[in-house]
């Protein structure tokens, strides 16, 4: 975890339960103000204070929602996206 890591909401698979928000242990993820096609306020991470720890990602029970990714690289971190394409 030494890279900067960087974590990315899929805005159409986010049901915004909130549950990310509530664990993440530096409190860096927020409810967005903006609203998904599928009508919720989605999950956001304004880019600052992720450690990488992957604890949003183990607790989101939306699959392919939310991702934790090393900066740098862009490879993922924590979930598998088979569509991932940064
Ligand atoms: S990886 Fe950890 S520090 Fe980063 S947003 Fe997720 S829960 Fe928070
Ligand atoms: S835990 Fe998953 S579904 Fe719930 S708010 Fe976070 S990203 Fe969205």
């Amino acid at each position: 975890m030494n890279q900067k890591s960087n974590v990315i909401v899929k805005p159409e698979l986010c049901k915004a339960c909130g549950l990310c928000i509530e664990f993440c242990p530096k409190k860096v993820l927020s409810k967005g103000k903006a609203i998904s096609g599928m009508g919720y306020e989605f999950t956001v991470y304004y880019g600052e204070g992720c450690i990488g720890c992957g604890t949003c990602f183990y607790v989101c029970p939306e699959p392919g929602a939310i991702a934790v990714v090393r900066d740098e690289q862009k490879n993922v971190e924590c979930g598998v996206w088979s569509d991932f394409s940064h």
